[in-house]
This record gives C-alpha cells, sequence and structure tokens, in this order.
C-alpha cells in the first residue's frame, strides 16, 4: 500500500472517531447549554423527545441569537420558560423572547415587580398566552423519560420582599443517574434554610448561585451538594465575580468548573450512562 494511500485511510480513520466522541442529543435524556450572556444568567435545556426550557434570559438580547443556533430555524415555541428572579441580569432577554417566541407555561416565584424592565416584562407576560405558575418547594414537572424538575424554594410561606436574589426559583433538575442544582442568585442564608429543609440537595451539576459571589455557595452548602462539576454563569463585572475564594472552596474539593466568560458556551449532557456524560466548551 502506497503512503498516500496510508495516510488517506488513516485521516479517515481519526475523523471518524472524532466525530463519534462528539456528543449529540441522543445520547442524553437532556442537554443543557449554559449561554455566554455576559454578566448574568441564560440556560437552555432541551429534553430528548424535544421539549425546551428556557430559564432566564441574561442583561441584553444575546439570548435571542443564542436560542436560534440551539432551535431549529422555524422553532418558535418553547415549552417552559423559569424566570428565577425579576434582576435585570436575569430577564432583561425575556422581553424579546416573549415577543418572538409562544411560550406554554411560566414559572416564576411570587414576587413583587418595581422596577420598569419588571414591569415591562409583567406586561409581556399579561400578553402572551401562556400558563403562569407561581411555584413553591415540592413542586414536580415530569420531563418524561425518567427526568423532571423539582422546585426546592422558594417555601411557600416566605416571600422576601425587596430582596429579589432570595426569592430565586431553586430547581433540581434530573436525570436519569444525573442531577444538576440551579439556584438563581440565592445567598448564604437561603443555602442554610435549603439544607435544613426536606428537599434532597444534592446535584452531581452545580450552577454557582449569583455569579459566583462571596454572598453564595458556602463551605457547608457546598459539602451538602457535593457535586462533581460547577458551572459559572458570568462576565465582565465589577463585582469581582466570580470570587476567588468560592473557587478555591471548589478547587479544595477537587470540583472541577467551567466559566462562561473563559469558556464561552457550555454544553452538558446529562442522563447517558456515567461514562458518557460529556461536558465540553461548546461555541454558539
Ligand atoms: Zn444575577
Amino acid at each position: 500500500m502506497k503512503f498516500v494511500e496510508i495516510y488517506i485511510i488513516g485521516l479517515v480513520f481519526l475523523t471518524v472517531i472524532s466525530f463519534s466522541l462528539l456528543p449529540n442529543n441522543s445520547e442524553g435524556l437532556l442537554d443543557v447549554y449554559f449561554f455566554d450572556i455576559g454578566q448574568g444568567d441564560s440556560i437552555f435545556v432541551e429534553t430528548i423527545d424535544g421539549k425546551q426550557i428556557l430559564i432566564d434570559g441574561g442583561p441584553n438580547n444575546y439570548v435571542i441569537q443564542k436560542l436560534g443556533k440551539v432551535m431549529s430555524f422555524n422553532d418558535k415555541s418553547i415549552d417552559i420558560l423559569i424566570i428565577s428572579h425579576t434582576d435585570v441580569d436575569h430577564i432583561t432577554g425575556l422581553v424579546e423572547v416573549l415577543e418572538r417566541y409562544d411560550v406554554d407555561l411560566i414559572i416564576r416565584s411570587n414576587i413583587s415587580c418595581e422596577t420598569s424592565l419588571c414591569l415591562a416584562l409583567e406586561e409581556k407576560i399579561s400578553e402572551e398566552d401562556a400558563r403562569v405558575w407561581f411555584v413553591d418547594a415540592g413542586d414536580y414537572i415530569d420531563l418524561g423519560h425518567g427526568s423532571y424538575m423539582k422546585i426546592l424554594y422558594p417555601f411557600d410561606d416566605e416571600i422576601y420582599n425587596g430582596k429579589p436574589n432570595n426569592n430565586s426559583v431553586v430547581v433540581r433538575l434530573v436525570a436519569g443517574e444525573d442531577s444538576l442544582l440551579l439556584t438563581g442568585d440565592i445567598e448564604k442564608k437561603i443555602e442554610s434554610k435549603l439544607l435544613y429543609s426536606e428537599s434532597d440537595i444534592s446535584a452531581d451539576y452545580l450552577k454557582l448561585a449569583h455569579h459566583g459571589s462571596k454572598t453564595s455557595t458556602s463551605e457547608v452548602f457546598l459539602n451538602a451538594v457535593s457535586p462533581s462539576f460547577a458551572f459559572v454563569e458570568v462576565g465582565d463585572n465589577y463585582y469581582g465575580h466570580p470570587n476567588e475564594q468560592v473557587l478555591t472552596r471548589l478547587e479544595k474539593r477537587g470540583i472541577k468548573y467551567y466559566r462562561t466568560d473563559k469558556d464561552g458556551d457550555i454544553r452538558l449532557i446529562m442522563g447517558s450512562q456515567k461514562s458518557l456524560v460529556f461536558i465540553l466548551p461548546y461555541v454558539l
């Protein structure tokens, strides 16, 4: 066999191998994207049978561009929109999302709206033909095929008026053997309330609360959640997010972390066989 033929066969073989290592939707129950949208949160989840969930919309309209990449061109509907809380870095993009997409169900906590942006979002929500569900701890959403979302917070008897961060909806997303804890911007006092609640807060994957701020991710909370991987949704900011001490806490425990400001868009596939869970920087 000539050298050129061996070279071509080798190249084809390597190409096949590298494509087979790339994950696709069929390998897991849930596809989770942590969008790189600057200093804020926006997370997109798609189930194996195509249910789509958007959690927050970030501090600008970049979410529209990102959704255009992960959803097909003519798909203009989102099954579930979760509004973790009403701060600007979580809801700005949602006004445009509601303008462009039909949303079936909106999940949110029962918190009063004070800013003009939040009021604009309220108006858009009222125009949308969506069901609105003010959730409490214990509420459960079945996503099919062994996947579900369980609401861990807010507790039904507690509303922290004036502090949207501590009214964040906290969700434990489960797909087969895998679990992801989505914490919005909750601070340490809510973390400790969760610790003493009845809920299972353990998770393989943790979205760090409040962009890795020092106000959150306490030692005890981290010990209880005990994740293998963590994700930080963060962009350029003046707050020192993510906080160095928080990152050190992760490193000391051997928790590998990804951050959107350094890694870009991040894709996590949940609910495949344990050895086939892929986490990789994914450019959108
Ligand atoms: Zn935030």
